[in-house]
Formats: structure tokens, C-alpha cells, sequence
């Protein structure tokens, strides 16, 4: 319970040494204690099924992962200013999911590093210094990540939106201008060209994610990017895809987001689930961004690609092979998202369920409308607390709820969380 002393205590200590942004979640926090591949356990004991956490990529606490962790540890941990295996080996391996001109990578400590990084790169390559970003994308929390990621500048606590940085139309298939429409990746796509083609500055680079997470799990519509990648390059930008959240087999179809839209990117930004927790992420870019990137200043962090980030993430892609992790986010997602469907037939609430593979969003609405019915999502991410199954919620009206499981997450652990759902939903 929330109520017992060990957790009141560990309440206390957060007000006593952070800052109240630091969010929590839950009306009830949970106080965490233990984790083991899709399960999570509070310090009473009770057993959570994880639903929501997609770092932990291969499952918690997976003993392979930690092995790899701790014998590295035990042996070497030092930085790339000197040569090791562990660095090599884990890049050659990586760079073997991308096509052939996608083949220099940089590591870093995080997704937002990683982001920022990237747009740095971009201003190397290209000299231009003006951005064009997704509607409610979200790229990090360092300055300049934040700088690009709609999510937070437009924030009503945010910044707003800089002068260098330029918005384009969420290509939304359920709301928006061009929902519903056949062709609606089209269409978006020619809105966001023109826009390109009539910019005041030349755009150095296009980040955006290709399924767009804060958006409330918004996949880009089909064909989008094949429309706007070109209009980039042909004014002498770069293209980004953000896929700390969509990588790694995740959406079962595809190993990387941006293939489900047939493009290839200049740069590509890793994080999350790239060492399944331990903190690492990574920028893969062409040869010649690379290149227009040694010109300037040495490039150098201080635990980016150390030898045991390079052996976790190793072991990662080893067990995604080995378990089969990316067909089970194919055939459990694509069973997850029909039990969801059909749930939705039964309750006007559910206004969609979209997503591929294990990432997920279903959008709660009033019932019969495309309104946000934000507090019944609040309430049924609540309840699902209290029934012991984790899941969030986000979106500009923070209704959708977010599911992206650990990707050895099961059929039955599907049908539990649609089952107490519908309980739920029932009861209402
Ligand atoms: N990009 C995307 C799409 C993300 O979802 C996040 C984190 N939520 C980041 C970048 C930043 O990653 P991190 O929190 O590891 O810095």
C-alpha cells in the first residue's frame, strides 16, 4: 500500500531533495523494488506486469544483459581515447541493421545527447542553422533538444518556439486535416513540401520520430516521408528519424521505424532501449556528415562507447536475435491490438487503437465524438495501478494511453491487461 511507512518515507525524501517536476507517476506511487523481464515488484511484494516500460527491451533485469554488465565491469572500463575491442565490435555489429550508407556511429550517454548531437552534426554538414520539427515531437531535455521538440517549447510552462526553428503538420490519420483520406500521407507530405520550398532560410535538418510518442503514439500516415525527405535534401538539408523510442524490432515489422515509410535518413538517433537501461545512445550518420564533422573540434565523451556500454548493448542485440524478439513484437503486438479493437467495438470511449508491433496508443474519448476524455484515461491508468498492471498516458490531452511492453511480453500478458480493461470499462 502507498500508505506503509517505507514508502511514506521514500515520498518524504523526494520532497526533501528534488524539485516537484520530478515527476511521479500514479495517484498511488508505486515503490519500486525488484524487476524481472515483463514483471516488476513494489517493496511489499506485490507483483506488477509491466505493460508500459519499453527500456528494459529484452525483459528486466534479463541475466544475459547483467552478465555481459558485470564481467565487463570486472575487467575494463575506460574511454575511446584508448583502444579496446569492446568498441569495434559493438559497432560493426550495430551498423550491420542499416543500409550500407549509414555507417559511422558516435556514442553518447542518452537519447537527448544523442538528439543534440545530431543537430550538430546537421549544422556542420549543411552550415544552415534553421530546423524544421514534427508537431508535439519530443527529442530530449538538453537545451537544445528541447529546442526542437514541440512537445515541451509549446508547453504552456515551455520557452515557445525560437526563431530558428520551424513546425510542421502531424501527419495524423485519425484527426487532423487530412484524416480518413486514402492518400492522407500524401497530402501531408505535400503541405509539409511546400512549406519546405517556400521556407524564408534554407532548413539544415528535419528531425522527426516515425511513430510520434507525446503525440499519443501518432504513426506518421503511410508515404509521408518519402515526400518530405526529398524536399529537404533538394534545398541541402538532412534528414533525422528519432528512433530512441521505435528502434531496436519493436514494431515487429520493421527493425528501424523509418523503413515502415520506405526512406533511408542521413542520421538516425538511438537511446532507450539500445542497452536495455544502462544509460547509452547513440547518432549513426553517413560518411560524408561524419566527415564535414571532423573538420571542426575534437568530438570526445567521457563514457560514450566505454567498453561496458559496448558490452550490454551487445548482448542486447544478441538477445533479440537469440529470443526471437522482434517476430514476438510482431505476433503478440498485432494479437494486443486486435484484442484492443475489439474492445473498442464495445465501448465508444476507446476512439482508436493504432501503433505496430509493441507500441501502442489507444485514445479514450467521449463517447461517440473525437473529444479527449483525459480524466477517464487518467482513471483507467489509475485503476489499471491498482489491479497491478502498469500503463501510461500522454498526448496534448494526455487521453491516450500508452502501452510498449518489454518485448518478451506474452498473449496472456495481452489478454490480462484487455481483460481488466474491460472490467474496468464495464464497471463505469
Ligand atoms: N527521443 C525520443 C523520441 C524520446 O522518447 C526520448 C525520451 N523519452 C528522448 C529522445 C530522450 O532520451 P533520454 O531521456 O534518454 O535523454
Amino acid at each position: 500500500s502507498p500508505n506503509s511507512a517505507s514508502t511514506q518515507k521514500a515520498l518524504e525524501d523526494r520532497k526533501a531533495y528534488f524539485g516537484k517536476n520530478l515527476s511521479l507517476s500514479y495517484k498511488a506511487p508505486i515503490h519500486m523494488s525488484r524487476s524481472v523481464f515483463q514483471y516488476m515488484y513494489d517493496a511489499e511484494g506485490n507483483t506488477f506486469l509491466d505493460a508500459y516500460n519499453n527500456i528494459p527491451h529484452v525483459g528486466h533485469s534479463h541475466p544475459k544483459v547483467v552478465r555481459a554488465g558485470q564481467k565487463q565491469m570486472a575487467r575494463l572500463n575506460t574511454n575511446t581515447r584508448y583502444v579496446y575491442d569492446e568498441l569495434a565490435e559493438y559497432a560493426e555489429r550495430l551498423l550491420k541493421y542499416f543500409p550500407a550508407k549509414l555507417n559511422k556511429v558516435f556514442f553518447v550517454n542518452s537519447g537527448s545527447a544523442a538528439s543534440d548531437l545530431a543537430m550538430r552534426l546537421a549544422r556542420a554538414h549543411t552550415k544552415a542553422r534553421h530546423f524544421l520539427v514534427m508537431e508535439d515531437g519530443y527529442h530530449g531535455n538538453t537545451q537544445t533538444s528541447i529546442d526542437i521538440s514541440d512537445y515541451k517549447f509549446n508547453n504552456p510552462k515551455g520557452e515557445g518556439q525560437k526563431e530558428h526553428i520551424y513546425k510542421t503538420a502531424l501527419p495524423n490519420t485519425y484527426k487532423g486535416k487530412f484524416a480518413g483520406e486514402t492518400e492522407a500521407g500524401k497530402r501531408y507530405g505535400e503541405e509539409a513540401v511546400a512549406q519546405i520550398q517556400n521556407s524564408p532560410h534554407p532548413i539544415g535538418a528535419f528531425i522527426c520520430e516515425p511513430v510520434v510518442g507525446c503525440a499519443g503514439q501518432i504513426p506518421l500516415a503511410k508515404g509521408y516521408l518519402k515526400e518530405v525527405y526529398p524536399a529537404i535534401r533538394a534545398q541541402g538539408g538532412v534528414c533525422i528519424s528519432d528512433e530512441v523510442q521505435t528502434g531496436f524490432g519493436r514494431l515487429g515489422d520493421h527493425f528501424w521505424g523509418y523503413e515502415a515509410q520506405e526512406v533511408v535518413p542521413d542520421m538516425v538517433v538511438l537511446g532507450k532501449p539500445i542497452a536495455n537501461g544502462h544509460p547509452m545512445g547513440a547518432v549513426v550518420c553517413t560518411t560524408e556528415i561524419a566527415e564535414s564533422f571532423e573538420k571542426g573540434v575534437e568530438f570526445f565523451s567521457s563514457f560514450g562507447g566505454n567498453p561496458v556500454s559496448c558490452a550490454i548493448a551487445k548482448a542486447v542485440l544478441e538477445v533479440i536475435e537469440e529470443e526471437g524478439l522482434q517476430e514476438n513484437a510482431r505476433e503478440v503486438g498485432n494479437y494486443y491490438q486486435q484484442l484492443l479493437k475489439a474492445l473498442a467495438k464495445d465501448h465508444a470511449c476507446i476512439g482508436d487503437v493504432r501503433g505496430m508491433g509493441l507500441f501502442i496508443g489507444v485514445e479514450i474519448v467521449k463517447a461517440g465524438t473525437q473529444e479527449p476524455d483525459t480524466e477517464l484515461a487518467q482513471h483507467l491508468k489509475n485503476e489499471m495501478r491498482q489491479r497491478h498492471i502498469l500503463l501510461s498516458t500522454d498526448g496534448p490531452f494526455d487521453n491516450v494511453i500508452k502501452t510498449k511492453p518489454p518485448l518478451c511480453f506474452s498473449k496472456a500478458n495481452a489478454e490480462e491487461v484487455v481483460k481488466n480493461l474491460e472490467t474496468i470499462l464495464n464497471r463505469i
